[in-house]
């Protein structure tokens, strides 16, 4: 349960004076639904207010505080000219500029004869001094209040600057006095503030420095989130390794005869990663192993050798996948393989309704079943397993810790591969899956053709859209893309169903058209369509990047490839160059490129090696392009920037170690504190770990 002191934080942002049914959505939008999310909503700049000259001395383009009399109200004499207050001191006139004003409330704001204080941006318009619409007007004794460092907030449309200002001073108004959880030694010798004065500095930022990302504050709140990260990665696996594994071996049978019925011989790399994993089922520890390999790299197969063992063992094996076309993929080319060796498979996902669903739980839990393939249908509560021992989930991070360990629940002791096509840079590494055991498949099964890149500008979508007719002609599948716009899956779908009907004036019905708003089925009998090349041209928004396998496809294009990640354009790509033909992977962007923009897609001319560009990506993404991070996945930091503090992330896992070797429940004082970060940070279903022992 969430400790008490936190309730403030996580209540609804409607608990803030000001914010009812109307704003709340707009702020939900802008930084989430609760008061926490308004605390890491961090200011982008500040305004600095302290400048106070006269008017005389005022300069243009400057954001200055002004104290004046105010002289004047001139109405405007046309809805298209302004209402202008003319205001003075002692050095000159001062013209308050307003569009579309309310007289009444100029006049109440700013009474003929009285003293003002005023402050915004200085302008010099025709030899006249003015500030159009002034940030603030407040009367002199309020004159402290204005003379002070403002910070900026990002904003949305609805939503103007100071009201966002002032709600977030409110959830800082909520934020509690938390004990402290950092080693004392280590805190004090960061020379770092408490909690909640580093959040109250990241909101009253002194100087248009303090709203950096290396200020002591800033520094301490990012510990804090990559220690609660790294602590709660370390309990969940020691929570695993702690509980009695079983240790598995298999006869080598059931193997052997899938070996004999594969066209080929393993990799090197998947060899290599077999015996890994091997030694580990063999151990009476609980495997927990990161298989990471590119597309195409053969995970496949490595997963489907390793249930095996559990089979050979008298036990059963799941695989899970995040979508239903990767469950019925992995289904296709499983069971085939697993059919040689006389291993029962069978496949489950949410489709599955009534008798049979019934029928297969059934004979999953007398046994009937080998191996069970599926979505997370696989560990719903009345999915019962005779015994399983094997879980591998093909997750590309989809699933949560929590749902690891759901589906682990459901048998006694179970050996867990994680598999990730997305090749992840080694600190990122640490931060998605802490000291997870990892094995790369670092090698390509022979035969692959390299993929000719190029990147071109969308003005000259024609000449692509010939080269892909040509293409066409010579037999060849085409994947192609639509752009990303926004993170609204309506206005993606747009882009593509444009496309398509673009694509289906010239190529007609050989043109198909799949999207994340299909229904299961109708998108499944499209892609079966381009699988049996009954379509040439599949116009996709991004649902193809989960894994779908067509050997025939040899161009891929993606529109707006600037603005993808390039841990997502190497996904892409990957679903080309899988056959015997050479392919092509083809670029637009919409120029102007900036430089880091022109710098990432030089990447993906120059390599195909996921695991450079992942580092890359990470390089690249300091500049503050962080659009990879949602979409590939990855845990997203609320105040931690990896590409700034990555320097914190190894001494956060040393001390998370060093915490649970010392106090493994989180008994001691520190450790009730830790458990308070922990929830803070929502990683509460570490927390759980504790208490199921
Ligand atoms: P991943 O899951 O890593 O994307 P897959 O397991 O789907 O890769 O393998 C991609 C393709 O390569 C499949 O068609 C598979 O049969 C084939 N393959 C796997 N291992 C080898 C190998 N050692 N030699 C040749 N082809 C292989
Ligand atoms: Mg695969």
């Amino acid at each position: 349960m969430r400790p008490h002191c936190l309730f403030p934080l996580f209540a609804p942002i409607t608990s803030l004076p000001g914010i009812g049914p109307r704003l709340a959505p707009l702020y939900e939008r802008l930084a989430g639904g609760r008061v926490v999310d308004l605390l890491w909503h961090l200011p982008s700049g500040v305004v600095d207010r302290r400048f106070s000259p006269s008017v005389a001395d005022a300069p243009s383009g400057k954001v200055a505080t002004l104290t004046v009399r105010v002289d004047a109200h001139l109405p405007s004499d046309s809805p298209k000219r302004p209402y202008r207050v003319r205001c003075a001191d002692d050095t000159g006139f001062l013209h308050l500029v307003y569009f579309h004003a309310r007289e009444e409330w100029l006049r109440r704001a700013l009474p003929v004869g009285e003293v003002r204080v005023v402050s915004g941006l200085v302008e010099r318009f025709g030899g006249e001094i003015q500030i159009t619409h002034p940030d603030h007007v407040v009367p002199l004794a309020e004159r402290d209040s204005v003379l002070t460092v403002e910070a900026v907030y990002p904003l949305t449309a609805g939503l103007a600057a100071k009201p966002v200002g002032k709600t977030v001073r409110a959830a800082l108004d909520k934020a509690p006095d938390l004990p402290e959880w950092q080693d004392s030694a280590w805190h004090a010798r960061q020379h770092w503030p408490g909690w909640k004065e580093a959040v109250a500095a990241l909101h009253h930022p002194d100087a248009a420095e303090a709203v950096g990302a290396d200020t002591p504050a800033r520094r301490r709140l990012a510990f804090d989130e990559l220690l609660a990260n790294q602590l709660a990665l370390a309990m969940v696996r020691t929570h695993m390794r702690r509980r009695e594994g079983r240790a598995l071996t298999g006869t080598g049978a059931l193997r052997d005869a899938v070996l004999a019925a594969l066209p080929f011989a393993l990799t090197g790399a998947q060899t290599r990663a077999l015996a890994e994993i091997d030694s580990d089922l063999a151990a009476p520890i609980r495997m927990l192993r990161l298989l990471q390999g590119d597309v195409g790299s053969g995970k496949t197969v490595v997963a489907l050798l390793a249930m095996l063992t559990a089979i050979e063992a008298g036990a059963q094996a799941a695989l899970m996948a995040p979508t239903e076309i990767l469950a019925r993929q992995h289904h296709a080319t499983i069971a085939p393989l697993a059919a040689a060796a006389g291993v029962r498979t069978a496949l489950l996902t949410g489709r599955d309704k009534g008798k049979g669903r019934e029928a297969i739980l059934e004979k999953l839990a007398g046994g009937g079943i080998d191996i069970l393939i599926g979505t997370h249908a696989l560990f719903q509560e009345d999915v019962a397993y005779r015994d399983l021992a094997v879980a591998v989930i093909d997750e590309q991070h989809r699933f949560g810790v929590h749902q690891r360990l759901e589906l682990a629940s459901k048998g006694r002791a179970v050996d867990m591969l994680v598999m990730t096509a997305t090749p992840i840079p080694r600190t990122l590494l640490l931060t998605a899956y802490g000291d997870m055991d990892s094995s790369r498949l670092d090698e390509k099964p022979p035969g692959r053709r390299p993929i000719a890149t190029r990147a071109l500008p969308v003005g000259r979508l024609d000449e692509v859209v010939a080269a892909v007719a040509r293409a066409v002609q010579g037999g060849a599948r085409v994947y192609w893309v639509c752009p990303l716009v926004e993170e609204s899956e309506t206005t993606d779908l747009a882009a593509a169903e444009d496309r398509h009907r673009h694509l289906a004036e010239i190529f007609g019905d050989r043109a198909g058209l799949v999207h994340g708003r299909m229904k299961g089925a109708a998108r499944d009998t499209v892609m079966a369509a381009f699988a049996q090349g009954a379509i040439d041209i599949l116009v996709a928004t991004t649902v193809i990047e989960v894994g779908v396998d067509v050997p025939e496809a040899t161009v891929m294009v993606v529109e707006h490839a600037e603005r993808f990640g390039l841990a997502q354009l190497h996904q892409l790509r990957g679903r080309v160059g899988r056959g015997e033909r050479p392919s092509t992977c083809l670029l637009l962007y919409d120029p102007p490129l900036s430089e880091t923009a022109k710098a990432r897609l030089e990447v993906m001319r120059a390599t195909e090696d996921g695991f450079i560009i992942a580092e890359e990506d990470l390089r690249l993404r300091g500049g503050g392009e962080i659009l990879g991070t949602r979409q590939s996945g990855m845990p997203e930091f609320a105040v931690a920037d990896l590409a700034i503090h990555g320097d914190l992330l190894a001494a956060a896992r040393d001390d998370a170690r060093l915490v649970l070797e010392r106090d493994p429940h989180l008994a001691s004082a520190r450790g009730e504190a830790l458990r308070v970060l922990l929830y803070l940070f929502e990683r509460d279903a570490a927390v759980k770990t504790l208490r199921s022992g």
